[in-house]
């Protein structure tokens, strides 16, 4: 098959596509001490799909997460797109989403979706990092590669490194277990420090908000991440529903992926930063009720502070 038609099958659903010989791939992560699992298929294909950026506040009533996870869940919009392509050639495929053993960001750079930037994400020339990445497999031999043009680098900037608020990021190295993005989304007691520094529910965008690579970017609009509403997250939901029935309202979300308790969590640091004492009594049912020892040794500590606001 030729590169360029099957690339012009994906770009009907997707704004960027490379594609890469497997080996190439593989070679790169093995060269790299990357542990990633072998395949078969000789044709890989790296896909970016836009995503706008917005701005939400949090109000005393609602929450907000990272707008990446605004309208619906990326991991399902990219995984039907996928699907669309792939059900129309007559190959064995695989393919994944964010959720998988390999390294969709080494596959980006290999393929020229972009380089790699120092906030440790892809950055397209014209979307910028507000790209979601998909990877699929093909058992399909092509004329040749399609490797995209990346002429841009970070170069002197240090602007997310300076404001990353938990020096997760330096110049030489990133401390994964010192990103917001990632602890915010772990299932552990929050330290002081970390409660203090959270300020969304789910997720931290600060490292993308501050590139300037990020300006005067013109990002696709796609239909599936309009906003639904369920963007803004009830705190009497989160504390009030059951597991089931919190997820049937906010269904779709990606934010849901870890399940309701570290968004309860993770709220709790959010009221603390308000001052916002109106849910004390929730959170201490809250305590009871869920027997899950990361969150009650978090609500507990959060809620002595919120009483002493009180009183
Ligand atoms: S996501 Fe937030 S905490 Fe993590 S590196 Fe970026 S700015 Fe730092
Ligand atoms: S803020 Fe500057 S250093 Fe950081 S990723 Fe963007 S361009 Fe690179």
């Amino acid at each position: 098959m030729k590169a360029n038609e099957l690339q012009k099958a994906f770009l009907k659903y997707f704004d960027v596509v490379g594609i890469i010989q497997t080996k190439t791939y593989l070679e790169a992560a093995k060269q790299m001490h990357k542990e990633v699992p072998d395949v078969d298929y000789q044709t890989m294909v790296v896909l970016g799909l836009s995503y706008p950026y917005r701005m939400i506040k949090h109000t005393k009533t609602h929450l907000i997460p990272s707008f990446y996870t605004f309208g619906s869940d990326y991991h399902l919009v990219l995984k039907h797109r996928i699907e669309l392509v792939v059900k129309d050639l007559s190959c064995k495929y695989q393919y994944g989403v964010d959720n998988h053993p390999h390294d969709e960001r080494l596959a980006a750079v290999l393929s020229g979706l972009g380089y790699f930037g120092k906030n440790q994400l892809i950055i397209n020339q014209t979307l910028g990092t507000y790209m979601f990445l998909g990877i699929v497999f093909l058992d399909l031999e092509l004329d040749h590669e399609l490797i995209l043009d990346v002429h841009d680098d970070c170069g002197t900037c240090r602007k997310c490194i300076t404001a990353c608020p938990t020096n997760a990021l330096t110049d030489t190295l990133f401390h994964l277990d010192k990103c917001m993005s990632q602890y915010n989304q772990t299932k552990k007691i929050l330290s002081d420090e970390e409660i203090d520094k959270n300020y969304l529910l789910f997720g931290c965008d600060i490292c993308q908000m501050v590139c300037p690579k990020n300006i005067n970017i013109k990002p696709v609009i796609h239909e599936e991440f309009a906003l639904s509403g369920k963007e803004m997250v009830s705190i009497l939901d989160l504390f009030q529903d059951s597991e089931k029935v919190f997820k049937q309202k906010y269904q779709d979300m990606s934010y849901l992926w870890k399940g309701k308790t570290i968004l309860m969590r993770n709220a709790l640091t959010l009221l603390l930063k308000q001052k916002n004492t109106q849910y004390n009594e929730l959170i201490k049912k809250s305590i009871y009720e869920k027997n899950v020892l990361w969150y009650q040794e978090t609500a507990r500590h959060i809620l002595n502070k919120l009483e002493k606001i009180s009183s």
